[in-house]
Protein backbone atom coordinates (compact mmCIF):
# COMPACT_ATOMS: atom_id res chain seq x y z
CA UNK A 1 0.00 0.00 0.00
CA UNK A 2 1.31 3.17 -0.72
CA UNK A 3 2.01 5.90 1.55
CA UNK A 4 0.75 9.34 1.26
CA UNK A 5 3.30 11.89 0.63
CA UNK A 6 1.59 14.81 0.10
CA UNK A 7 1.59 17.79 2.43
CA UNK A 8 0.09 17.66 5.76
CA UNK A 9 -2.15 20.33 5.13
CA UNK A 10 -3.84 17.72 2.83
CA UNK A 11 -3.87 15.04 5.09
CA UNK A 12 -6.66 15.90 7.07
CA UNK A 13 -9.84 17.88 5.92
CA UNK A 14 -12.43 19.30 8.19
CA UNK A 15 -15.83 20.41 6.83
CA UNK A 16 -18.81 21.40 8.57
CA UNK A 17 -22.33 21.29 7.61
CA UNK A 18 -25.30 22.87 9.07
CA UNK A 19 -28.68 21.86 8.64
CA UNK A 20 -31.76 23.93 8.53
CA UNK A 21 -33.83 24.30 12.05
CA UNK A 22 -36.52 21.60 12.11
CA UNK A 23 -40.25 22.88 12.59
CA UNK A 24 -39.93 21.78 16.64
CA UNK A 25 -36.78 23.85 16.70
CA UNK A 26 -38.52 26.71 15.32
CA UNK A 27 -41.77 26.32 17.60
CA UNK A 28 -39.92 26.20 21.04
CA UNK A 29 -39.60 29.56 21.53
CA UNK A 30 -40.05 33.18 20.59
CA UNK A 31 -36.16 34.44 21.32
CA UNK A 32 -33.42 34.41 18.39
CA UNK A 33 -32.87 30.71 17.90
CA UNK A 34 -29.59 30.42 15.72
CA UNK A 35 -26.82 30.25 17.51
CA UNK A 36 -24.49 29.72 14.35
CA UNK A 37 -24.26 31.91 11.66
CA UNK A 38 -22.24 30.88 8.35
CA UNK A 39 -20.41 34.36 7.21
CA UNK A 40 -18.53 32.90 4.21
CA UNK A 41 -17.16 29.36 2.61
CA UNK A 42 -14.60 29.03 5.45
CA UNK A 43 -15.70 30.86 8.46
CA UNK A 44 -18.73 30.12 11.13
CA UNK A 45 -19.47 32.04 14.73
CA UNK A 46 -21.10 30.56 17.08
CA UNK A 47 -23.26 33.34 19.36
CA UNK A 48 -23.77 31.88 22.53
CA UNK A 49 -24.91 35.35 24.02
CA UNK A 50 -22.41 35.87 26.52
CA UNK A 51 -19.64 34.84 23.79
CA UNK A 52 -19.02 34.52 20.71
CA UNK A 53 -16.73 32.44 18.68
CA UNK A 54 -15.43 32.15 14.91
CA UNK A 55 -14.28 29.12 13.67
CA UNK A 56 -12.46 28.23 10.30
CA UNK A 57 -12.66 25.10 8.08
CA UNK A 58 -11.56 23.76 4.77
CA UNK A 59 -15.55 24.01 4.01
CA UNK A 60 -18.83 25.14 5.66
CA UNK A 61 -22.21 24.19 4.25
CA UNK A 62 -24.53 26.75 5.01
CA UNK A 63 -28.43 25.76 5.51
CA UNK A 64 -29.72 26.10 2.11
CA UNK A 65 -26.48 24.10 0.43
CA UNK A 66 -27.96 21.10 -1.57
CA UNK A 67 -26.71 17.25 -1.16
CA UNK A 68 -24.91 17.91 -4.81
CA UNK A 69 -23.18 20.90 -3.62
CA UNK A 70 -21.77 18.96 -0.68
CA UNK A 71 -20.37 16.11 -3.06
CA UNK A 72 -19.20 18.51 -4.93
CA UNK A 73 -17.41 21.02 -2.89
CA UNK A 74 -16.16 18.86 0.31
CA UNK A 75 -13.33 17.28 -0.92
CA UNK A 76 -14.92 13.64 -1.14
CA UNK A 77 -14.03 13.04 -5.24
CA UNK A 78 -10.10 13.60 -3.96
CA UNK A 79 -10.39 10.65 -2.04
CA UNK A 80 -12.47 8.57 -4.68
CA UNK A 81 -9.42 9.38 -6.75
CA UNK A 82 -7.03 8.38 -4.72
CA UNK A 83 -8.85 5.37 -3.88
CA UNK A 84 -8.58 4.45 -7.04
CA UNK A 85 -4.81 4.68 -7.11
CA UNK A 86 -4.36 2.44 -4.09
CA UNK A 87 -4.63 4.73 -1.01
CA UNK A 88 -6.86 4.32 2.04
CA UNK A 89 -9.03 7.25 2.51
CA UNK A 90 -11.91 7.59 5.21
CA UNK A 91 -14.59 9.95 4.92
CA UNK A 92 -16.36 10.52 8.14
CA UNK A 93 -19.96 12.03 9.59
CA UNK A 94 -19.17 13.55 13.25
CA UNK A 95 -22.56 15.15 15.20
CA UNK A 96 -24.93 14.78 17.57
CA UNK A 97 -28.12 12.82 16.88
CA UNK A 98 -30.12 14.60 14.59
CA UNK A 99 -27.50 16.76 13.12
CA UNK A 100 -27.83 15.34 9.93
CA UNK A 101 -25.65 12.83 9.49
CA UNK A 102 -27.19 10.24 8.12
CA UNK A 103 -28.48 12.51 5.77
CA UNK A 104 -25.30 13.82 4.07
CA UNK A 105 -24.07 10.29 4.10
CA UNK A 106 -27.15 7.93 2.78
CA UNK A 107 -29.59 10.61 1.81
CA UNK A 108 -33.33 12.35 3.01
CA UNK A 109 -35.57 9.86 4.62
CA UNK A 110 -32.43 7.80 5.18
CA UNK A 111 -33.27 4.32 3.79
CA UNK A 112 -36.48 4.78 2.03
CA UNK A 113 -34.74 7.48 -0.36
CA UNK A 114 -33.93 3.67 -1.72
CA UNK A 115 -37.84 3.63 -2.90
CA UNK A 116 -38.22 7.48 -3.75
CA UNK A 117 -38.35 8.12 -7.44
CA UNK A 118 -35.65 8.34 -9.82
CA UNK A 119 -36.24 12.44 -9.66
CA UNK A 120 -36.16 12.91 -6.03
CA UNK A 121 -33.14 10.48 -5.61
CA UNK A 122 -31.23 12.94 -7.89
CA UNK A 123 -31.85 15.76 -5.81
CA UNK A 124 -31.39 14.26 -2.15
CA UNK A 125 -28.88 11.40 -2.21
CA UNK A 126 -25.87 11.82 0.19
CA UNK A 127 -22.32 11.17 -0.28
CA UNK A 128 -21.94 7.83 -0.80
CA UNK A 129 -23.86 7.06 -3.38
CA UNK A 130 -22.91 10.10 -5.43
CA UNK A 131 -19.64 9.05 -4.79
CA UNK A 132 -19.77 5.56 -6.00
CA UNK A 133 -21.39 6.59 -9.13
CA UNK A 134 -18.48 9.11 -9.70
CA UNK A 135 -16.32 5.89 -8.90
CA UNK A 136 -18.07 4.09 -11.55
CA UNK A 137 -17.78 6.77 -14.20
CA UNK A 138 -14.04 7.30 -13.07
CA UNK A 139 -13.22 3.90 -13.89
CA UNK A 140 -14.58 3.87 -17.25
CA UNK A 141 -12.79 6.72 -17.92
CA UNK A 142 -9.48 4.81 -16.94
CA UNK A 143 -10.61 1.47 -17.81
CA UNK A 144 -10.58 2.91 -21.57
CA UNK A 145 -6.76 3.67 -21.48
CA UNK A 146 -5.51 0.57 -19.12
CA UNK A 147 -5.35 -2.87 -20.01
CA UNK A 148 -7.11 -4.75 -16.44
CA UNK A 149 -10.15 -3.68 -15.33
CA UNK A 150 -10.74 -3.01 -11.97
CA UNK A 151 -13.08 -4.80 -9.15
CA UNK A 152 -14.68 -3.79 -6.95
CA UNK A 153 -15.76 -5.31 -3.32
CA UNK A 154 -18.29 -4.02 -0.28
CA UNK A 155 -18.51 -5.12 3.25
CA UNK A 156 -20.68 -3.05 5.68
CA UNK A 157 -20.66 -3.65 9.56
CA UNK A 158 -21.70 -1.53 12.75
CA UNK A 159 -19.57 -1.30 15.65
CA UNK A 160 -22.16 -1.47 18.54
CA UNK A 161 -20.89 -1.30 22.35
CA UNK A 162 -17.56 -2.36 21.14
CA UNK A 163 -19.24 -5.46 19.19
CA UNK A 164 -19.23 -5.77 15.54
CA UNK A 165 -22.06 -7.12 13.36
CA UNK A 166 -22.73 -7.73 9.60
CA UNK A 167 -25.19 -5.11 8.23
CA UNK A 168 -25.22 -7.40 4.78
CA UNK A 169 -25.35 -10.94 6.56
CA UNK A 170 -27.07 -10.20 9.86
CA UNK A 171 -27.51 -13.61 10.30
CA UNK A 172 -23.57 -13.73 10.57
CA UNK A 173 -22.87 -14.33 14.63
CA UNK A 174 -22.68 -11.13 16.80
CA UNK A 175 -19.36 -10.30 17.74
CA UNK A 176 -17.57 -10.55 14.92
CA UNK A 177 -13.43 -10.53 15.63
CA UNK A 178 -10.89 -8.30 15.02
CA UNK A 179 -7.62 -9.53 13.74
CA UNK A 180 -4.48 -8.20 12.41
CA UNK A 181 -2.13 -5.65 13.67
CA UNK A 182 -1.04 -2.10 12.83
CA UNK A 183 1.73 -3.17 10.70
CA UNK A 184 -0.04 -5.68 8.27
CA UNK A 185 -3.46 -3.69 8.77
CA UNK A 186 -6.66 -4.64 11.01
CA UNK A 187 -9.56 -6.50 9.34
CA UNK A 188 -12.64 -8.01 10.60
CA UNK A 189 -12.84 -11.86 10.30
CA UNK A 190 -15.80 -13.24 8.69
CA UNK A 191 -17.05 -10.37 7.66
CA UNK A 192 -19.00 -10.84 4.32
CA UNK A 193 -18.06 -9.16 1.16
CA UNK A 194 -19.26 -9.28 -2.13
CA UNK A 195 -18.29 -7.75 -5.58
CA UNK A 196 -20.34 -5.03 -7.36
CA UNK A 197 -20.53 -4.21 -10.65
CA UNK A 198 -23.16 -1.39 -10.82
CA UNK A 199 -24.36 1.31 -8.58
CA UNK A 200 -27.61 -0.29 -8.56
CA UNK A 201 -25.78 -3.27 -6.59
CA UNK A 202 -24.62 -0.74 -4.28
CA UNK A 203 -27.61 1.09 -3.35
CA UNK A 204 -29.48 -2.59 -2.76
CA UNK A 205 -26.82 -3.21 -0.12
CA UNK A 206 -26.72 0.30 1.22
CA UNK A 207 -30.67 0.04 1.73
CA UNK A 208 -30.73 -3.61 3.34
CA UNK A 209 -27.79 -2.27 5.75
CA UNK A 210 -29.55 0.50 7.31
CA UNK A 211 -32.64 -1.78 7.34
CA UNK A 212 -30.79 -4.16 8.99
CA UNK A 213 -29.53 -1.31 11.72
CA UNK A 214 -32.72 0.04 12.72
CA UNK A 215 -34.10 -3.65 12.84
CA UNK A 216 -30.91 -4.41 14.97
CA UNK A 217 -31.83 -0.54 17.02
CA UNK A 218 -35.03 -1.61 17.51
CA UNK A 219 -34.75 -4.74 19.53
CA UNK A 220 -31.89 -3.05 21.62
CA UNK A 221 -34.34 0.08 22.28
CA UNK A 222 -33.25 2.68 19.71
CA UNK A 223 -29.20 2.03 19.43
CA UNK A 224 -28.51 2.98 16.10
CA UNK A 225 -27.78 6.71 16.82
CA UNK A 226 -25.13 5.09 19.14
CA UNK A 227 -23.50 2.67 16.73
CA UNK A 228 -21.04 3.27 13.99
CA UNK A 229 -21.67 1.82 10.53
CA UNK A 230 -18.58 1.33 8.53
CA UNK A 231 -19.43 0.61 4.60
CA UNK A 232 -15.84 0.01 2.94
CA UNK A 233 -15.30 -0.13 -0.53
CA UNK A 234 -12.40 -1.77 -2.29
CA UNK A 235 -11.08 -0.99 -5.11
CA UNK A 236 -8.64 -3.76 -6.93
CA UNK A 237 -6.72 -4.16 -10.16
CA UNK A 238 -4.28 -6.45 -11.14
CA UNK A 239 -1.18 -4.77 -11.96
CA UNK A 240 2.59 -5.51 -13.82
CA UNK A 241 5.18 -4.16 -11.94
CA UNK A 242 8.03 -5.72 -14.14
CA UNK A 243 7.88 -7.37 -17.58
CA UNK A 244 8.02 -10.46 -15.89
CA UNK A 245 4.42 -11.59 -16.74
CA UNK A 246 4.76 -13.61 -13.12
CA UNK A 247 5.08 -10.65 -11.29
CA UNK A 248 1.50 -9.51 -11.09
CA UNK A 249 0.39 -7.84 -7.95
CA UNK A 250 -3.27 -6.28 -7.04
CA UNK A 251 -3.22 -3.27 -5.96
CA UNK A 252 -5.91 -2.61 -3.24
CA UNK A 253 -7.15 1.55 -2.74
CA UNK A 254 -10.43 1.79 -0.26
CA UNK A 255 -12.59 4.32 0.37
CA UNK A 256 -14.43 3.86 3.98
CA UNK A 257 -17.53 5.45 4.53
CA UNK A 258 -18.24 6.11 8.27
CA UNK A 259 -21.59 7.31 9.74
CA UNK A 260 -20.32 7.67 13.38
CA UNK A 261 -22.78 7.02 16.82
CA UNK A 262 -23.92 10.12 18.13
CA UNK A 263 -21.65 12.73 19.96
CA UNK A 264 -23.85 13.81 22.63
CA UNK A 265 -22.45 13.03 26.34
CA UNK A 266 -25.23 10.42 27.18
CA UNK A 267 -26.43 11.04 30.73
CA UNK A 268 -24.16 8.83 33.11
CA UNK A 269 -25.99 9.60 36.21
CA UNK A 270 -28.90 7.57 35.15
CA UNK A 271 -26.63 4.70 33.49
CA UNK A 272 -25.82 1.33 34.90
CA UNK A 273 -24.58 -1.92 35.21
CA UNK A 274 -24.78 -3.53 31.49
CA UNK A 275 -25.71 0.48 29.40
CA UNK A 276 -22.83 2.45 31.67
CA UNK A 277 -20.47 0.18 30.43
CA UNK A 278 -22.16 0.83 26.54
CA UNK A 279 -22.48 4.26 27.39
CA UNK A 280 -17.89 4.76 28.13
CA UNK A 281 -17.68 2.36 24.47
CA UNK A 282 -19.49 4.92 22.82
CA UNK A 283 -17.87 8.13 24.38
CA UNK A 284 -14.24 6.43 24.72
CA UNK A 285 -14.37 5.26 20.98
CA UNK A 286 -14.98 8.91 19.62
CA UNK A 287 -12.35 10.38 21.66
CA UNK A 288 -9.90 7.66 20.89
CA UNK A 289 -10.88 9.18 17.28
CA UNK A 290 -10.33 12.48 18.10
CA UNK A 291 -6.83 11.94 19.83
CA UNK A 292 -5.93 9.37 16.61
CA UNK A 293 -7.03 12.36 13.74
CA UNK A 294 -5.64 15.25 16.03
CA UNK A 295 -1.77 13.26 16.16
CA UNK A 296 -2.17 12.63 12.74
CA UNK A 297 -2.74 15.95 11.49
CA UNK A 298 0.22 17.47 13.82
CA UNK A 299 3.56 16.40 12.30
CA UNK A 300 5.01 16.46 16.06
CA UNK A 301 2.61 14.21 17.64
CA UNK A 302 2.31 11.69 14.56
CA UNK A 303 5.91 10.08 15.06
CA UNK A 304 4.74 9.20 18.75
CA UNK A 305 1.96 6.91 20.16
CA UNK A 306 -1.17 7.00 18.82
CA UNK A 307 -3.62 4.84 20.59
CA UNK A 308 -5.43 2.67 17.56
CA UNK A 309 -5.64 -0.02 19.59
CA UNK A 310 -8.15 1.83 22.31
CA UNK A 311 -11.12 1.04 20.35
CA UNK A 312 -12.31 -1.33 17.65
CA UNK A 313 -13.43 1.72 15.44
CA UNK A 314 -9.97 3.45 15.64
CA UNK A 315 -8.14 -0.36 14.75
CA UNK A 316 -10.17 -0.74 11.63
CA UNK A 317 -9.24 2.89 10.79
CA UNK A 318 -5.48 2.46 11.90
CA UNK A 319 -4.60 2.04 8.12
CA UNK A 320 -6.16 4.80 6.64
CA UNK A 321 -5.47 7.08 9.79
CA UNK A 322 -1.76 6.13 10.19
CA UNK A 323 -0.31 7.39 6.54
CA UNK A 324 -1.75 5.41 3.92
CA UNK A 325 -4.11 7.61 3.23
CA UNK A 326 -6.40 10.93 3.44
CA UNK A 327 -9.03 12.06 5.50
CA UNK A 328 -12.25 13.77 5.41
CA UNK A 329 -14.41 14.56 8.39
CA UNK A 330 -18.13 16.11 8.38
CA UNK A 331 -19.41 17.59 11.54
CA UNK A 332 -22.98 17.95 11.37
CA UNK A 333 -24.54 20.66 13.30
CA UNK A 334 -27.83 22.28 13.88
CA UNK A 335 -28.11 25.62 14.19
CA UNK A 336 -30.66 25.69 17.13
CA UNK A 337 -30.11 27.40 20.70
CA UNK A 338 -31.75 24.34 21.79
CA UNK A 339 -28.19 22.24 20.73
CA UNK A 340 -26.04 25.04 21.35
CA UNK A 341 -23.71 23.18 23.96
CA UNK A 342 -23.21 19.99 21.65
CA UNK A 343 -22.58 22.42 18.71
CA UNK A 344 -19.72 23.81 20.60
CA UNK A 345 -18.79 19.98 21.30
CA UNK A 346 -18.53 19.86 17.98
CA UNK A 347 -16.75 22.46 16.68
CA UNK A 348 -14.31 22.65 18.97
CA UNK A 349 -13.69 18.74 18.09
CA UNK A 350 -14.09 19.52 14.60
CA UNK A 351 -11.34 21.90 15.25
CA UNK A 352 -8.75 20.17 17.22
CA UNK A 353 -8.72 17.40 14.08
CA UNK A 354 -7.71 20.25 11.65
CA UNK A 355 -4.52 20.78 11.13
CA UNK A 356 -2.64 23.45 13.00
P1 LIG B 1 -28.40 11.89 12.39
O1 LIG B 1 -28.10 10.78 11.43
O2 LIG B 1 -27.21 12.78 12.66
O3 LIG B 1 -29.02 11.40 13.67
P2 LIG B 1 -30.39 12.64 10.45
O4 LIG B 1 -29.56 12.61 9.22
O5 LIG B 1 -31.27 11.46 10.68
O6 LIG B 1 -29.48 12.86 11.74
O7 LIG B 1 -31.22 13.99 10.44
C1 LIG B 1 -32.26 14.29 11.35
C2 LIG B 1 -33.42 14.93 10.62
O8 LIG B 1 -33.06 16.18 10.04
C3 LIG B 1 -33.92 14.07 9.48
O9 LIG B 1 -35.31 14.18 9.40
C4 LIG B 1 -33.26 14.69 8.25
O10 LIG B 1 -33.98 14.44 7.07
C5 LIG B 1 -33.23 16.16 8.63
N1 LIG B 1 -32.08 16.83 7.99
C6 LIG B 1 -30.80 16.65 8.33
N2 LIG B 1 -29.96 17.39 7.55
C7 LIG B 1 -30.76 18.06 6.69
C8 LIG B 1 -30.52 18.98 5.62
N3 LIG B 1 -29.26 19.38 5.29
N4 LIG B 1 -31.59 19.46 4.94
C9 LIG B 1 -32.84 19.08 5.28
N5 LIG B 1 -33.13 18.21 6.26
C10 LIG B 1 -32.11 17.70 6.97
MG1 LIG C 1 -28.27 8.74 11.73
Amino acid sequence: VPRYIGSDKDRVRVVVRVRPMSEREYDESRKPQKVLHCVNENSIIFDGGQHSRRFTFDSVFNEASSQDEVFQYCGIKRLVDMAIEGYITTCFAYGQTGSGKTHTMIGAQGASIFRMDEQYRVEHLGIVPRSINYLFQRLRDKTLQSSSPYYIRVSYCEIYNEQIRDLIRPANPDALQVRGSIEDGFYVENLYQTYIETIDELLTILEEGELNRAMASHKLNDTSSRSHALLSIQIEQDVQESDDPNEQMTRQGKLIFVDLAGSEKVKLSHSKGKQLVETNNINKSLLTLGTCISALSDPSKRSGHIPYRESKLTRLLAESLGGHGITLMIACISPSRLCENESMNTLRYANRAKNI
